[in-house]
Parts: structure tokens; C-alpha cells; sequence
């Protein structure tokens, strides 16, 4: 029977261990403050602003937004950046992303900080990352090496294959990975026979953003199967088709209009020694991981 690897469980976990550092910071010398930067009117970045904040808070962290209008210039964020990089009561900055086409994101992510930077977004954080030095991690390949950790299920030695290759998931997924004494192959859109790459697979990392698109031809049998992917479907006929017409997930798509899958189909599962669901696998760990950076850039700055 596949072990379902809980991100809730996890997630709570972590939160657990974060009380009492928040508190003791708090108590000495005051809460870990994060402040994210929020433009333009983008639904989806409202709700993950919107539900960071609220999980800051619920720890006793101090989280504010910063909400420039759609129409700001790279100087005028640049001008904020730059503020918020000087206040003491700051320990991290979060700019959602995506920025409005007129703003150079390149040169925003930039001037944030390193030390503040909890996204771990910075090259100067990629390059310690790369050269295994201390620094901010980025959140959710952090999160996916907290769930291995967790359910104690072993990385080195193993052969480990990442579809993905982005600089927020695939790629430090991959150098976490290694320095954990994996065997990494990196994938993507021009891997030439992906499926027989990801046959290869002790554990499968899918971090693409195709929905359902690793199927069980995809899968050795036993491996563990990480789906970072989170896709919207938007068709009802999408939902009967992936989950076999599943009136569960009928009735959630005829109430909400949309239902979540990730990047593995469903029907991997049974085939799996352990998987992580969509949703409830790696998403909420991904705010928990801003979390922690937040509280360690504050342990940092502070000297507690
Ligand atoms: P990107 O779009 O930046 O990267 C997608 C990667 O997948 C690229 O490297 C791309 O290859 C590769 N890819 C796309 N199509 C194929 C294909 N047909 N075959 C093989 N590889 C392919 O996405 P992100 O890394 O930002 O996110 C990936 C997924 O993870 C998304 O669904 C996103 O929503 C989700 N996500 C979830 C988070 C969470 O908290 N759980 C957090 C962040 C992301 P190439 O480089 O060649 O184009």
C-alpha cells in the first residue's frame, strides 16, 4: 500500500517547531517581521499574499504588505526595495511575482538584500546554494527536502530524476538533491525520451505545470513520487476524463467551477512506494519554508 506523504502533517510539524523561536525572539527582542511586496491586482498573487500573511500572523510573526499601484516604475519599487532593505524591524521581503511587464524583475530581485532575501531568489543566495554554503533555500524544493526528511526516506545513492528546470523549482530542487548525495538528472521540454529518463527513477520530482502529464508509463514500480505541479482544470470533461469520472470530483468541479490536479495522473499512485497528493502534498509546505527563513534571517540578525 503507497504511503501518502502528508504536507499538512508536515507543515504542522514545522509550524510547531517555529512557535517557540518566534516566541522566544518576541520575548528577548521582538517578532520576526516579513513584508511582501505586492503589485498590480493578480487574483492568484492577492491569495498567496493573502494566505502568507495570514500564516505569519497566526505564529506571532508581524507580516504587512507593501501594495504599489499596477502602474509603478522600476525606479519607484526599486525606491522601496531599497527602504525596506534599511528598516530594522524587516527580516525578509517577498515581491510576488509576477511583476507588470514595465518593471525589470531582474534588477528588483536584485536589490533586495541577500540577508532579507527569504525567497532565496538572489543569485548571491543560488550561488551559496550551488556551493552548498549557508543561505536562504528556495521555499518549496526546501519544503520537498523537509518531506523527505520527515517520512525519513532515504536520498543518498539513490537515483533521483527532476522534470523541471526553472530557477525556483526545478533547478535548486536538483542541487538540494545532490548535496544530498543523489544521483541527479534534470529534465525538461527537450529531454529526448522523457518517459524512459523518468522509468530510471528511484524517487520522480514532477515540477512542469502540465496537468496529469506523468503517466504510468512514466513510473518504475515502488519509486516515490514527488508532484510539485498544482494546474487547474477548467474543463469538466478534463475532470471525467483524468479521474475516471470520479462524482467526487464531478460534484467539487460543479460546485467551484475548477478542480486541482498536479503533474501526475492519478492513476501513478497505486504504483508508488509513497506520493504526495494534489493538493496537500507540497503546497503548504512552500509558505512554511518562507516561515522558517523568516524566523532564522530574524535568529540571524538579531543574535538570538
Ligand atoms: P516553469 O514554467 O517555470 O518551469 C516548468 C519546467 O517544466 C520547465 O523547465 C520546462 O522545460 C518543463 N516542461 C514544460 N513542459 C514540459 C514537457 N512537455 N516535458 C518536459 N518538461 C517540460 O514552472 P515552475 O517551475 O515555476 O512550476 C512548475 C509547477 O510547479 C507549476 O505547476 C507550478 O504551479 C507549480 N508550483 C508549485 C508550488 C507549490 O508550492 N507547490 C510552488 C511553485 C510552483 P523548459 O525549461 O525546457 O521550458
Amino acid at each position: 500500500m503507497p504511503t501518502l506523504l502528508d504536507g499538512k502533517l508536515v507543515r504542522d510539524a514545522i509550524l510547531n517547531e517555529l512557535r517557540p523561536r518566534v516566541a522566544k525572539l518576541a520575548a528577548e527582542k521582538r517578532p520576526p517581521g516579513l513584508v511582501a511586496v505586492l503589485v498590480g491586482n493578480n487574483p492568484a498573487s492577492e491569495i498567496y499574499v493573502r494566505n502568507k500573511v495570514k500564516a505569519c500572523e497566526e505564529i506571532g510573526m508581524v507580516s504587512t504588505r507593501q501594495m504599489p499601484t499596477t502602474d509603478v516604475s522600476t525606479e519607484e519599487l526599486l525606491f522601496l526595495i531599497q527602504s525596506l532593505n534599511q528598516r530594522p524591524d524587516v527580516d525578509g521581503i517577498l515581491v510576488q511575482l509576477p511583476l507588470p511587464g514595465q518593471v525589470n524583475e531582474r534588477e528588483i530581485l536584485l536589490a533586495v538584500d541577500p540577508l532579507k532575501d527569504v525567497d532565496g531568489f538572489h543569485p548571491m543566495n543560488s550561488g551559496n546554494l550551488m556551493a552548498n554554503h549557508a543561505g536562504f533555500r528556495p521555499c518549496t524544493p526546501a519544503g520537498v527536502m523537509r518531506l523527505f526528511e520527515h517520512y525519513q526516506i532515504p536520498i543518498a545513492g539513490k537515483h533521483v530524476v527532476v522534470v523541471g528546470r526553472s530557477d525556483i523549482v526545478g533547478k535548486p530542487m536538483a542541487l538540494l538533491l545532490l548535496h544530498a548525495n543523489a544521483t541527479v538528472t534534470i529534465c525538461h521540454s527537450k529531454t529526448a525520451d522523457l518517459a524512459g529518463e523518468c522509468r530510471r527513477a528511484d524517487i520522480l520530482v514532477a515540477a512542469i505545470g502540465r496537468p496529469a502529464m506523468i503517466t504510468t508509463d512514466f513510473v518504475k514500480p515502488g519509486a516515490v513520487v514527488i508532484d510539485v505541479g498544482i494546474n487547474r482544470l477548467r474543463e469538466r470533461r478534463q475532470v471525467e476524463s483524468i479521474f475516471h469520472g470520479s462524482q467526487a470530483k464531478l460534484a467539487a468541479f460543479d460546485k467551484g467551477n475548477n478542480v486541482l490536479v498536479g503533474d501526475v495522473h492519478p492513476d501513478v499512485f497505486p504504483l508508488t512506494e509513497a506520493y504526495t497528493p494534489v493538493p496537500g502534498g507540497v503546497g503548504p509546505l512552500t509558505i512554511a519554508m518562507l516561515m522558517s527563513n523568516t524566523v532564522q534571517s530574524a535568529e540571524w540578525r538579531l543574535g538570538v
